[in-house]
């Protein structure tokens, strides 16, 4: 079956108590045992849910994998892969990701006793020499967040050492544009907030993997540390997930006439959008994406008065947290979503104050330009002096 098929009939089917075409949301804590341990193979909603279990299939399904835990947000899902790990063990992350991952990594799992080496994944050296013999697992985003940067999973996959695993977080291309697992990694994790619940209406994460005992053991971890979603959040995931094909190819269509328009302006310094074939690894975004995604950064020229207000002027683009909804949004990673980055290190990334995130909806792609156009003219540094 083709993906948009996967997306609306995985996990689906009728309700086997009512015939309910559409899975209903079982807002239940418990089950009733007809005996004691006698039951249809429910028993608690933190262990199993009909709805999140519904949910665990349809994620599957879009990345083709066979192993999904469905979790409370993208965070609590990388939380649960991290709790593969035991003190002593070593990670070597991407250098450019988002800044929560990089929080729970260096304020969370650190004090565990689990170590840390940042590297440009472009840099395949620079990888190889970070790894160490108490290395036990590859964190990746590709494209990453904020910077749009490409990591060529069949690569790291390559070169990750023998019992080491290679995760990578696939919620910027969602498993629209991108499977990870195909191209050799052993766990995909996603903010299911994002593309895949598509409606910023839910917080939710999942993990996934073709690997039985890893699978099994992030499973373990669902329920015994219990960063579960609820059903309601699980339906609104899942009814969100069956439109993701249809609402990539509009995000994706509006991204690259954004990115075009940025790249039209004078008061644009630099833009960032692995579709532009002038960024640096276009050619591997061609070979290891499927499309280019819905996400467009770029610096503007002038100070940070100047880009704050011009994230303030925009009218459909709302300044706000978060991507992948419907909605276009507006962002300046420096002071939003990467602020839990120390400000040295943020600027030695690229993390300026002048950076700024757009999220491209699938609003009418007129009417997005128009907007940009606007706020970028009644705040051009120019203008405002
Ligand atoms: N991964 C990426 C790439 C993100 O952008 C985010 C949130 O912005 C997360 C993970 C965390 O997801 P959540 O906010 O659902 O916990």
């Amino acid at each position: 079956m083709k993906f948009s098929t996967r997306a609306i009939h995985a996990g689906q089917g009728p309700d086997p108590a009512t015939g309910a075409t559409i899975v209903p949301i079982y807002q239940t804590s418990t089950y009733t045992q007809r005996a004691v341990g006698e039951h249809l193979g429910y028993d608690y909603s933190r262990s199993v849910n009909p709805t999140r279990a519904a949910l665990e299939t349809q994620l599957a399904a879009l990345e083709d994998a066979r192993y999904c835990s469905a979790f409370a947000s993208g965070m609590a899902a990388t939380s649960a892969v991290m709790n593969l790990l035991s003190a002593g063990d070593h990670v070597v992350v991407g250098d450019d990701l988002y800044g929560g991952t990089y929080r729970v990594f260096s304020k969370v799992f650190a004090r565990y006793g689990i170590g840390f080496t940042y590297v440009d994944f472009a840099d395949l050296a620079a990888t190889r020499a970070a790894l160490q013999p108490n290395t036990k697992l590859l964190w990746a985003e590709t494209p990453t967040n904020p910077l749009l940067r490409l990591v060529d999973i069949t690569a790291l996959a390559a070169l990750r050492p023998s019992g080491a695993l290679l995760a990578v977080d696939n919620t910027f291309a969602s498993p629209y544009f991108q499977s990870p697992l195909e191209l050799g990694a052993d766990i995909v994790v996603h903010s299911t907030t994002k593309y895949i619940g598509g409606h910023s209406d839910a917080i939710g994460g999942a993990a996934m993997s073709n690997d039985g005992d890893v699978a099994q053991t992030i499973k373990f971890h669902q329920n015994a540390v219990g960063g579960v979603p609820g059903p309601f959040d699980a339906f609104l995931v899942m009814r969100g997930a069956k439109t993701l094909a249809l609402r990539m190819r509009e995000h994706e269509r509006n991204a690259a006439l954004v990115a075009d328009f940025l790249v039209s302006r004078d008061d644009v310094e630099r833009v960032y959008y692995p579709g532009l074939a002038t960024h640096p690894q276009h050619d591997l975004a061609a070979r290891q994406m499927r499309g280019f995604g819905g996400m467009v950064s770029f610096v503007l020229r002038g100070d940070a008065e100047r880009t704050f207000a011009f994230a303030k002027a925009t009218k459909l683009f709302s300044l706000a947290e978060s991507l992948g909804g419907v909605e276009s949004l507006v962002g300046i990673p420096a002071r939003m979503t990467h602020g839990s980055i120390p400000q040295a290190e943020r600027e030695a990334r690229g993390i300026s104050d002048s950076l700024v995130r757009l999220s491209v909806g699938i609003e009418d792609p007129g009417d997005l330009l128009d907007d940009l156009r606007h706020a970028l003219d009644t705040t051009d540094a120019r203008v405002m002096r």
